[in-house]
């Protein structure tokens, strides 16, 4: 069985000093090793941005891609070798602006793959601009008298996309982090995993000690069911979108290749995409 660090490659991350994403790709090496996966068995699929780099350092197969696209090219794998374990990845620019209409569209088609987007609730690689989380009134290069449009809500949207895993958790919380990242990829169906991450160099507003101080943990309430719709868009909208945890989860929906004539267990791409661990280790 691969170890956490079997899914590490020499490739020198060259996030910032203290970015949270640093902590999303520990987490995702982590959970893979945990649920026993072996790199040539997960797939990383990237899009644009700071976060979208986390495809080339992490030893699996991987694709940086293009910007606000992830999700239709790591569909596209999960429906050409569904043995694969797909992740999907981002930002927050990415995935809830240009790709939000792929964001969802995925989230209501219940794929099997997880999509986990690194929300620093601003622009971080073209250096600091508003983005669809920053908060009203929050002052960047692009909105300097202070932004005038509303915060996305993407967990919100997510349900009433029909959702069947909204998590969402905070880069500093390792062991929630990691758990939840297990939990999407063992999810059959579409999971849906918010990260706050921080951006150490352009937001100053969103920080570390910020995070802390607003994120309200699922964890203190212990009689929350989530499998309760209702209750989830009542706990999301009480917090703020601040909760963290398994937010809902809908065991009984079918996945989307589950449900798909011609994607059963006889599928031809099953026998031809997939490698051994050696013919992967060789590539
Ligand atoms: Fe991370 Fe921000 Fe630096 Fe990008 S600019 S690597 S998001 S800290
Ligand atoms: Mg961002």
């Amino acid at each position: 069985m691969a170890t956490f660090k079997e899914f590490r490659n020499n490739v020198k991350p060259n996030w910032c000093p203290g970015c949270g994403d640093f902590s999303v790709q520990a987490s995702i090496q982590r959970a893979a090793a945990n649920i026993g996966l072996e790199p040539h068995q997960l797939a990383v699929i990237s899009g644009i941005g700071c976060s979208g780099r986390i495809s080339g350092y992490i030893n699996a197969y991987g694709l940086h891609g293009i910007h606000g696209r992830a999700l239709p090219i790591a569909q596209g794998v999960k429906l050409a070798n569904r043995e694969l374990t797909v992740i999907a990845s981002g930002g927050d620019g990415d995935g809830f602006a240009i790709g939000m209409g792929h964001t969802v569209h995925a989230i209501r088609r219940n794929l099997d793959i997880t999509y986990i987007v690194m929300d620093n609730q601003i622009y971080g690689l073209t250096k600091g601009q508003t983005s669809p989380r920053s908060a009203e009134g929050f002052k960047t290069k692009s909105t300097p008298e202070g932004s005038i449009e509303s915060t996305l809500s993407p967990l919100e949207i997510a349900l009433s996309a029909g959702a069947t895993f909204v998590a969402q958790s905070f880069s500093s919380d390792l062991k929630q982090l990691t758990s939840l990242i297990e939990a999407g990829m063992q999810h059959k169906g579409f999971s849906l995993i918010n990260v706050f991450s921080p951006c150490v160099t352009f937001n100053k507003v969103n920080t570390y000690d910020w995070f802390k101080e607003h994120i309200v943990n699922l964890e203190q309430f212990p009689e929350y069911d989530p499998s309760n719709r209702i209750a989830a868009m009542n706990k999301i909208m009480e917090t703020g979108g601040m909760l963290t945890g398994l937010i809902y989860q809908d065991k009984n929906r079918k996945s989307y290749e589950d449900m798909a004539v011609g994607f059963g267990q006889e599928a031809l791409a099953k026998q031809d995409l997939s490698l051994s661990r050696e013919q992967f280790d060789k590539l």
